[in-house]
């Protein structure tokens, strides 16, 4: 059977080398000043990009270029030579959202391979069935489609490809063109520029003055109700120490759907996050990689009921965000939460490896969560993630120590049966287990 892509962030060339290693089938990296992560993103001229797709094309991965601003008539220039220019550098297929630039580009490059961009809202086989006969290679699918319907789509579509995300955040507008971020800090979304207006938190004011006198013993007690409807129930406004998220929406987890899509033919599977950690990045994709092959496995031996193994589900566990949802796939869902972060429940990065001395069996590391000699750690690489028991640790100044803080440098010494497969450690992260 043909395995569906398992397509990973790059915000910049060290992360997309992390997804390869990882097990991702191609990456997308954003065109300089061009895509909707333009201010984070790590891609920042034309060599970069053409050191990327060289390494990736090195692997026999492939590299997507993500252009896809909404450009006013100012930017139309400017933005076609940019991407005539990405394009001589030979990227797999551009990811593009404006009509308007995906019938030039047809015109003066037919040969270049487009992606229409989520951004571009497609949700019905007729809008897909529009964007084939016009030389779309692949749609990339709005995030509020739910299974039924991306079948139907791929039912009147055969030789569309189809692709989904499957994981990581989404904004409140999903797939839209939202002017949030314009409204609250002047900054456009749509030209790159977003500033997560709808994850930050928010706090309630009586403004002028509070409306009444105990108005601070109100304090997380408020609610927003629609005047217009007031049939509908009110939505809480919950506030922690840092104010209430009553716009920010849990992260799309849609590892349990993975059975369903791969038996539904999709050619892609997206998983968000330019701007995660190498980490998180790893992590997921790592996940993602083990469930997509061990469905194969199951469906190739005619298994009835594919499952989502154990160990994929633990893998996830060790990976924060704002708690999972699995999008639309299986119906809709409340997006709307309490709080802006939750903790993985597996545990957390420790630290990652920079590099390894294999005489002294020896990790040199960067820190990313205070651990000390005692905390149940998992060494976690590219081919499996097992418990690992360390010996010593020193800091960066050499000094013998029983706790490494984050934010430093140090050593980690393991047991000599502790086998490292050298030519990958750089890839290496210490993981710390909940108790
Ligand atoms: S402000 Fe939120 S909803 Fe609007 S574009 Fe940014 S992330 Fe999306």
């Amino acid at each position: 059977m043909k395995l569906p892509e398992l397509l990973a962030p790059a915000g910049d060339l060290n992360r997309m080398k992390y997804a390869f290693a990882y097990g991702a089938d191609a990456v997308y990296a954003g065109q300089p000043a061009f895509s909707l992560r333009a201010r984070e993103n790590g891609f920042k001229n034309l060599d970069d990009l053409a050191e990327g797709i060289k390494y990736a094309h090195a692997l026999g991965k492939k590299f997507y270029l993500t252009s896809n601003v909404i450009p006013r008539n100012v930017k139309v220039e400017s933005f076609q030579k940019a991407l005539l220019s990405a394009i001589d550098l030979g990227p797999d297929a551009l990811i593009v959202a404006d009509p308007g630039f995906v019938g030039w580009l047809r015109q003066v490059r037919p040969e270049v391979e487009i992606h229409l961009s989520v951004q571009a809202n497609t949700t019905n086989y007729l809008t897909a069935k529009f964007w084939h006969d016009l030389g779309v290679r692949r749609v990339i699918l709005s995030r509020e489609l739910r299974l039924s319907e991306i079948t139907e789509i791929k039912a009147h579509n055969p030789n569309l490809e189809l692709e989904v995300f499957v994981h990581g955040a989404v904004c409140m507008s999903m797939s839209g063109r939202c002017m949030l971020s314009n409204w609250v800090t002047r900054r456009d979304a749509n030209q790159g520029a977003c500033d997560n207006s709808c994850r930050m938190p928010y706090r309630l004011y009586a403004n002028p003055e509070p409306q009444c006198e105990n108005y601070h013993e109100h304090e997380g007690e408020f609610s927003l109700q629609r005047t217009d409807r007031p049939e509908l129930d009110p939505i809480a406004l919950d506030e922690d120490t840092w104010g209430t998220y009553f716009m920010s929406s849990r992260d799309i987890c849609a590892i349990d759907v993975i059975p369903d899509l791969m038996a539904a033919g999709l050619d892609s599977f997206k998983i968000e996050g330019r701007t995660k950690s190498v980490y998180y990045l790893s992590q997921v994709v790592r996940s993602y990689r083990m469930a997509i092959d061990s469905c194969a496995a199951q469906m190739e031996q005619g298994v009835e009921t594919v499952k989502i193994p154990d160990e994929v589900h633990r893998a996830i566990s060790f990976v924060d965000g704002r708690g999972f949802m699995p999008g639309f796939l299986r119906g809709p869902l409340p997006q709307n939460y309490e709080s802006t972060h939750e903790d993985a429940p597996g545990g957390c990065v420790a630290a990652q490896v920079v590099a390894y001395d294999s005489e002294a069996h020896a990790c040199r590391v960067n820190v990313k969560n205070p651990f000390s000699l005692d905390d149940p750690l998992d060494l976690m690489t590219p081919s499996g993630q097992f418990p690992c028991e360390i010996l010593s640790m020193k800091n960066f100044k050499g000094t013998d120590v029983d706790c490494l803080h984050p934010g430093t440098e140090g050593w980690v010494f393991l047991p000599e049966n502790v086998n490292v497969p050298t030519e990958n450690a750089n890839f290496f992260f210490f993981v710390k287990r909940k108790a």
